[in-house]
């Protein structure tokens, strides 16, 4: 059976890392098996869904490279799920319900304050037809709800979280259309699921007590409308927590906005949420297929995974020194080719920063001062420079040899008249990129200074 997987945004906003996480996987399931990844956007909610957040859900798709085999949305699928409702109709899997949001939320008062579960007491279940009539001859429009069967349990293997149980009867009934016969998330999902042979539904553990509803969802739905579907599998991961261990306001927010303007590359971040929260190392992994080839769901813990902008930076900058010049290259200061890039790779930490360190190539750059014994000594250094293969060496062997300098004395005074700075990248592969003449230049200015 090859596998489909979905991943199911509702366009309300951008997508943050928790999102991205749950994409990802849902990716790498599918493309571990050669089957198909899904974008469904779940935009039933017209009044919270925006056009916007559907492009940018697909922008920042396609900035991860996490593009989807195929999309969908929900929007456009109201006949299927007024079919479907029809269908749970007639078998006697929903009902009408008359109460006000204020009728409930006493209800769930008492019952509190009663210390009993907040569960829904099913009164319109039992009410007659004379009573709902009575209802709507006063005007009163229902919602809907799926009715639970309490004796069929309810219980899945997980493919992060192993055994799972729920007692139907501890459950309420869930509300799947409103009075205005608009969708809530529950029914819809589950059609679409079947009706798109989703094999695998891989989300964050929030939707667990979800699934435990789903799943006789399903069974009606298989029986009444899909006969020949079949129930996904389900798999919750554990929820994103921030460096501090809770549940962060932050981390709802950091997306891929934030990760562009911060210059983390899209690779970083595909490298640590793949395995962030597995038993797998996190490393800067720059190939997608090794990080699929190791993708297990067996691998995933049940503890929250912790997320750390510092481990972020740290795979960003191990990716970038990994980058080849043609990845690049567009992002790259003029002038810089493939010499400039090796030389300067090492030193960063994201690409932008190539331009701040092309500059000690470019120029102009700022001299320090130096003693009067370091000004002879880099005088010395102008005269010694000689143009060659290995300019670098060759002025380290001939001032070696003249002025006995060595170490630091010998090499810092160099880099810092050729380059304004006491670190940086090598010398023996800047200075060619410096050229004879700036590098003849610099030295006599800082000799003279
Ligand atoms: N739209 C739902 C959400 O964003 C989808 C959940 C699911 O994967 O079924 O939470």
């Amino acid at each position: 059976m090859t596998i489909t997987s979905r991943f199911a945004p509702s366009p309300t906003g951008r997508l943050h890392v928790g999102n991205i996480r749950t994409a990802l996987h849902n990716r790498m399931l599918a493309k571990k098996a050669g089957g198909k990844f899904l974008l469904r956007i779940d935009d039933t909610d017209a009044e919270r869904s925006r056009e916007e957040y559907v492009d940018t859900i697909r922008a920042d798709l396609a900035w991860l490279g996490l593009e989807p085999d195929g999309e969908e949305r929900q929007s456009q699928r109201l006949a299927i799920y007024e079919a479907a409702f029809e269908a749970l109709k007639d078998a006697g899997r929903v009902y009408p319900a008359y109460e006000t949001a204020q009728e409930l939320e006493l209800k769930r008062k008492v019952q509190l304050g009663r210390g009993l579960p907040p569960i829904y007491d099913r009164t319109a279940l039992a009410m007659s037809d004379a009573e709902r009539s009575a209802k709507e001859a006063k005007g009163a429009v229902p919602h809907w709800r799926f009715k639970l069967d309490h004796d069929q349990p309810i219980a899945w293997d997980d493919g992060v979280r192993g055994a799972q149980k729920f007692d139907p009867a501890q459950l309420s009934d869930p509300v799947i259309r409103r009075a205005d016969g608009s969708w809530l998330y529950m029914l819809p999902s589950a059609v679409d699921d079947l009706d798109m042979g989703v094999t695998d539904v891989l989300r964050g553990e929030d939707h667990v007590s979800n699934t435990a509803v789903q799943i006789q969802m399903f069974t009606a739905l298989i029986a009444a409308q899909y006969p020949t579907q079949q129930m996904p599998r389900f798999a919750h991961e554990a929820l994103l927590i921030g460096r501090e261990g809770k549940l962060s306001k932050r981390l709802g927010s950091l997306g891929c906005d934030a990760f562009r303007e911060q210059g983390i590359e899209p690779q970083a971040v595909i490298a640590l949420l793949a395995r962030l929260g597995t038993s797998l190392p996190v490393e800067p992994i720059a190939d997608r297929q090794v990080l699929l080839e190791t993708f297990d769901l067996s691998t995933f813990g049940r503890a929250p995974a912790r997320f750390d902008d510092a481990e972020l930076e740290r795979i960003n900058a191990a990716l970038v020194h990994q980058l080849d010049f043609a990845e690049v290259a567009h992002r790259l200061p003029e002038g810089m080719d493939e010499a400039g890039w090796h030389a300067i790779r090492p030193n960063l930490s994201h690409v932008g920063e190539a331009s701040e360190w092309w500059r000690l190539v470019t120029g102009p750059i700022d001299s320090p001062e130096f003693s009067d014994e370091d000004r002879l000594y880099l005088g010395e250094a102008a005269k010694a420079l000689s143009w060659s293969e290995d300019p670098w060496q060759d002025l380290i062997a001939a001032l070696k040899e003249r002025t006995g300098r060595k170490g630091k004395q010998l090499f810092l005074p160099l880099r810092q008249a050729l380059t304004g700075m006491d670190h940086g990248p090598d010398m023996g592969e800047l200075l060619p990129l410096i050229g004879e003449e700036r590098a003849r230049e610099r030295l006599d200015a800082a000799a003279a200074l």
